[in-house]
């Protein structure tokens, strides 16, 4: 795949929640023919062990407050491989242009006449549902679903009033650390602080946590539990358990 008298291509490749089932086929091919994959840390083992044999695997992981590679950097590597006749497969978690930056290294790539495909991952909000068994615009309670970002910085300049409440559903990435914010800012909103919320850990993976309760209790919730990243929060009326669900649940748990 490389080839110095020609540009390379760059692959932003949502790699979904981390069940290797939940790559699209696209992904995997790209994946397992790929000898350049550059990845960041959301990416399961399991995953990068689907990549070719002689695949160079590069992490620019980053975990929340500790960036080991800056941004520009991770652009500027892709650029610098591409420019140097090499295909490069960007691994990110989940969907590449969720909460991913993925936008900025397609612009980044663009900008250097490098050309970029995008492929779509399935993003936490859409696993969490799936695996919880979620329905996050269920008909009879939610008509409208966002996403948002919950990390410290910029939490208090958001305005997400009219986001939560009654016939709405609102799905919250990277929130765990900032949980008591995001209560008092939803309440500080005029959210009932009886709203069903529910955090959902590590969804799709073996180790899966799904934790209900109320919005006032959602910072108890999290940190009795022990909730770490990656976890979603999500807010509304479509999270609370139903008698129907707890009696369906029960029989096929009888079977
Ligand atoms: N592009 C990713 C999101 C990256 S932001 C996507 O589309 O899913 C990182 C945040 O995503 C984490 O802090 C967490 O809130 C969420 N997340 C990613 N994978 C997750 C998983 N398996 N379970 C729960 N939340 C997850």
């Amino acid at each position: 795949m490389s080839n110095p008298d020609s540009i390379g291509r760059v692959y932003l490749v949502g790699a979904g929640p981390g069940d290797p089932d939940l790559l699209t086929l696209r992904a995997a091919r790209l994946l397992t023919s790929a000898r350049l994959v550059v990845h960041d840390g959301l990416v399961e083992p399991a995953i990068l062990a689907m990549a070719h044999p002689h695949a160079k695997l590069v992490s620019v992981a980053k975990r929340r407050a500790h960036h080991t590679m800056p941004q520009e950097d991770i652009c500027a590597l892709l650029v610098r491989e591409a420019l140097a006749g090499n295909d490069v497969v960007r691994l990110k978690g989940g969907d590449p242009l969720v909460f991913g930056r993925g936008g900025e290294e397609a612009e980044a790539c663009r900008a250097a006449g490098v050309p970029v495909e995008i492929v779509p991952g399935i993003s936490a909000a859409n696993a969490a549902g799936a695996a919880a068994q979620i329905a996050l615009t269920h008909r009879d309670h939610a008509s409208v679903v966002s996403f948002v970002a919950g990390q410290c910085k910029g939490l208090s300049d958001q305005d997400w009033s009219g986001l939560a409440g009654v016939g709405r559903t609102l799905v919250i990435y990277m929130g765990v650390k900032t949980a008591p914010q995001i209560a008092d800012k939803l309440m500080a909103d005029g959210l009932a602080p009886d709203m069903a919320v529910a955090v959902i850990e590590n969804a799709a993976r073996p180790e899966m946590r799904v934790l209900r309760g109320l919005l006032a209790g959602l910072p108890d919730l999290v940190e009795d539990n022990r909730v770490k990243s990656p976890a979603l929060i999500v807010i509304g009326e479509v999270t609370r358990e139903r008698d129907a669900d707890i009696a369906a649940l029960a029989v096929e748990a009888n079977k």
